[in-house]
């Protein structure tokens, strides 16, 4: 390919807005009869095409085009095409920074970008028809929606539309897998649409309200408000709107489904929603209450559903005298028994259980007190393990970590010897049950 006419890029150039003029220059009606699909979209990442041409033209790396960060994309660049009607019109080239998806008007002109056609509706590509103001579909002359009002707002807010315009299109979202780039078509509507939920009181309240009841009913009310406190956690601008949503799990819920979905969440959730930790985790993972997605070990990327526990803990329904394991907390944790303990004795058949959805997993379970008290005694008699931490040895003893680190001193709360210095945080738990034997008898003097 020769091309008689290399026009100068101009400063703040886009290198795609470059390559529809250098086409237009050499007489192209259309891009695509200049380069191909592939190498355009190399052209809008800023990667090299391998056209030694094009390549000597336009900039070799891309810079980031936002300082603000946005947690759908991993770089802040948009694809999509967007246009400023006067930059086209009074200085006859395309902007560098339309393709900041944090961008929705032209910092020289004030004016809104363009993304779609208001004549045929269709998203605009990157063609020549641009740089004459025209629809790259139907050719019509593009204006801007004047029923459309968007706001002026910051990188950050903009940021945070797009955010929320996710969350209204998958209400029931509880893992964001980023793209590489800004790809969806329709930014403006998406913006409007995200500013209209995230700065109106009523509409928040309803979508959560909408989202809660969405899940399905065998879920504890803090699972069920997963979508909603995601949404929260990814937002960087403080928006009024939210400071009502209660999120303590006390609101009632009203849910019509019964299907439970997959549940899938990262793995720092995942673990805090069981009350779980890693260990725990891979043994519900092994008796498949839990999923784990891929071969990998368990790390802070992996991702974890949790619909298969919720299904299986729907099969349990609750009898007359069965309580809340919630209820009996101390004794659980003076017996160091778990929620995965009593989940994986319930999986075996070796303790009855009852599920009632509430407000969080713990307090959904249910057990027949004498049962549970009788399960947790066997259980801490025949666990073997023989280091415990001195935070268990507190919960098991009764008593303050002040009186364990005097018993400690006074050597009778021993250090595993193998550790090594610094790590006193761990004691043998033949002494630990000695002690509390002691302080069950009473007997526990302090004679040291
Ligand atoms: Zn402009
Ligand atoms: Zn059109």
């Amino acid at each position: 390919m020769k091309l008689a006419i290399t026009p100068i890029r101009k400063m703040n150039e886009a290198a795609i807005g470059y390559l529809l003029r250098l086409a237009v220059a050499n007489g192209y009606q259309y891009l695509y009869r200049l380069v191909d699909k592939r190498q355009v979209n190399k052209v809008l990442r800023c990667q090299p095409t391998h056209h030694h041409l094009i390549d000597s033209l336009l900039p070799s790396q891309a810079p980031d085009l936002s300082p603000t960060s946005n947690p759908l994309f991993k770089t802040t660049r948009q694809l999509q095409a967007k246009i400023c009607l006067s930059c086209i019109k009074h200085e006859g080239y395309i902007a560098e920074e339309v393709q900041n998806p944090h961008i929705t008007h032209c910092s020289q002109h004030q004016q809104v970008l363009i993304d779609y056609c208001t004549q045929c509706h269709h998203s605009l590509v990157w063609d020549i028809s641009l740089l004459q103001g025209r629809c790259t579909h139907c050719h019509a002359e593009l204006t801007a929606n004047r029923n459309l009002n968007i706001e002026v707002l910051t990188q950050t807010q903009v940021a945070d539309c797009l955010v929320a315009a996710h969350f209204i299109k998958n209400p029931q979202t509880t893992l964001i897998n980023p793209n590489q780039f800004a790809v969806d078509s329709h930014y403006q509507m998406q913006i409007i649409q995200g500013f209209e939920l995230l700065s109106n009181t009523q509409m928040m309240q309803d979508w959560s309200q909408q989202s809660v009841q969405r899940s399905a009913s065998a879920m504890p009310t803090n699972m069920s408000q997963i979508s909603i406190r995601l949404l929260m956690s990814l937002l960087q601008h403080q928006w009024p709107s939210l400071e009502n949503i209660g999120l303590d799990g006390s609101t009632s819920k009203y849910s019509a489904s019964v299907d439970v979905k997959p549940l899938k969440v990262q793995l720092t959730l995942a673990l805090e929603l069981l009350g779980a930790n890693r260990e725990q985790l891979n043994q519900l993972i092994e008796l498949q209450l839990v999923e784990k997605q891929g071969n990998a070990r368990l790390s802070r990327h992996s991702i974890i559903d949790l619909a298969p526990l919720l299904r299986e803990l729907n099969t349990y329904s609750c009898i007359p005298n069965m309580q809340a394991i919630t209820h009996h907390q101390q004794m659980l944790l003076h017996n160091d028994t778990t929620l995965t303990d009593i989940l994986i004795a319930a999986k075996n058949g070796r303790l009855g259980i009852g599920y009632c959805a509430n407000k969080n997993l713990a307090s959904s379970i249910y057990c027949e007190p004498q049962q549970l008290q009788a399960f947790a005694l066997n259980h801490f008699k025949n666990k073997h393990q023989h280091i415990i931490s001195m935070d268990k040895a507190v919960h098991i003893t009764g008593c303050s970590l002040k009186t364990l680190q005097l018993l400690r001193k006074a050597g009778r709360l021993r250090q595993p010897k193998w550790f090594r210095s610094g790590l006193d945080n761990y004691c043998l738990r033949d002494d630990v049950v000695s002690i509390r034997k002691l302080v069950e008898t009473g007997q526990l003097d302090f004679d040291f």
